[in-house]
């Protein structure tokens, strides 16, 4: 009988934990061999699939995603979007604070520049944010950016930088468009998984280097997060609807009119540290009569501590 409980005991304390072991190894696996993938393609390979996706997407565009890529030092990044690095800033501009008085310098996060996918006043505006550490951020928001208005602020030490490419998404397909049902059960249109659908000339170029084309192309769009999938902190949307991390607000409302603001992007920490708190989100609101003024504020899994 002791032989029996003992016998029991084991089995509940052993067979869980080999469970476990060996999920462990197969989710190890699993990304080493999407990480292995990824390395072996040949140049041009990922800028080949961002192209058809771009090209499906700007047929019947549903929203867009900004992919990250080592920067190109021949190119100036000043009036592009970009993720780290140096902001761009305009004659008068100062680095900003966390608050108004408060001796330490916010961090600049991303800065963005709408395209013509968005309507007037939006497209061709450049959005800077930066992290204040608390809910709401500093964004600013520039008519008419160029070179030549460019200035270099000096301030807080730069996060690493990345180039931000625009890739128009398309839109995944519905089995009844009206209820905007399907089996993929509310997956993003920018799912790995959707897109192979949506575009399925994916599949076969993919399937030259693996066995599992979704994982391989979550890696094409999020290059610097290692896993075979991706979270909402690892993306940058434009446009479409937001994708909410926590509980839709109550209402983005401008402060000067009190109307309706339109959304415009949300992002993540791509450079996979801590300035959004552990997976944060934030969003970027504006109100079409006063685009001066737009909102940044995030959502955060685990809240930071206010400065
Ligand atoms: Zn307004």
């Amino acid at each position: 009988m002791n032989g029996d409980l003992f016998s029991l005991i084991f089995a509940m304390i052993f067979v869980p934990c080999l469970f476990l072991g060996w999920h462990s190894v197969s989710n190890w696996l699993r990304i080493r061999r999407v990480q292995k993938a990824f390395r072996s393609l040949p140049e041009g390979f990922r800028q080949q699939i961002l192209n058809q996706i771009h090209e499906a997407g700007s047929q019947a565009n549903i929203c867009s995603v900004l992919v990250a890529s080592e920067p190109n030092p021949s190119a100036s990044p000043c009036v592009n979007s970009k993720y780290g690095g140096l902001p761009y800033a305009e004659e008068g501009d100062e680095w900003p604070f966390l608050k108004p008085g408060h001796p330490e310098q916010a961090s600049f996060l991303i800065q963005v520049k709408l395209d013509e996918t968005f309507p007037r006043p939006w497209a061709g505006r450049m959005l800077v944010v930066f992290n204040r550490h608390d809910r709401e951020q500093t964004v600013r928001s520039y008519a008419t950016p160029t070179i030549e208005r460019s200035v270099k602020l000096t301030g807080a030490p730069p996060e690493r930088e990345w180039t931000l490419q625009q890739i128009r998404v398309p839109r995944q397909q519905f089995d009844d468009p009206r209820t905007e049902e399907n089996h993929f059960n509310g997956l993003l249109d920018y799912d790995p998984v959707v897109l192979l659908q949506t575009i399925p000339a994916l599949n076969a170029d993919l399937a030259r280097f693996t066995k599992r084309p979704a994982d391989l192309l979550s890696a094409i769009l999020v290059p610097n997060h290692c896993s075979y999938g991706f979270e909402m902190s690892d993306i940058v949307q434009l446009g479409g609807r937001p994708e909410w991390l926590l509980e839709e607000p109550d209402g983005c409302l401008c402060n000067q009119c009190g109307r309706s603001m339109r959304f415009l992007f949300q992002f993540g920490d791509l450079n996979g540290g801590q300035l959004l708190g552990s997976s944060g989100v934030c969003y970027v609101f504006g109100c079409d009569e006063h685009p001066e003024q737009p909102l940044a504020f995030a959502q955060f899994v685990h809240p930071q501590v206010s400065t």
